[in-house]
């Protein structure tokens, strides 16, 4: 029998768990997002980790990676969940519409056809 005692919160893990890209995966999500941990950079982009395996985790991916804009080392990295919104079926109205694209809307074409 034990003779330790437990103050605090036995549940409590030792380290957190990160995401890893086999959970982000099983999302629907297969690239990251990083984001520029410089102050005056802010420089944002969309990475391709096909070639990492399930077992990476996401923010451990983004310390590897190097600004293309600054040359900063070091990203903070979450997935890409916009990508499920990219990834709707085709033929799904909403894809067509696209609330990220910029185009003309079919109210403005009818209303200039009159
Ligand atoms: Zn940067």
């Amino acid at each position: 029998m034990s003779a330790s005692v437990q103050i605090g919160f036995p549940h409590m893990r030792p380290a957190y768990s990160p995401m890893t890209l086999g959970n982000m995966r099983a999302n629907g999500v297969r690239t990251i997002a990083a984001y520029c941990q410089r102050v005056d950079c802010h420089h944002s982009a969309v990475v391709d980790v096909s070639a990492l395996s399930d077992d990476a985790a996401v923010p451990a991916i983004g310390r590897r990676l190097r600004c293309t804009a600054c040359g900063r080392l070091g990203a903070e990295s979450r997935p890409n969940w916009s990508e499920t919104a990219a990834q709707r079926p085709i033929g799904d109205p909403w894809d067509v519409l696209g609330e990220s694209r910029a185009g003309p809307k079919w109210s403005d074409a009818r209303t200039n056809a009159s």
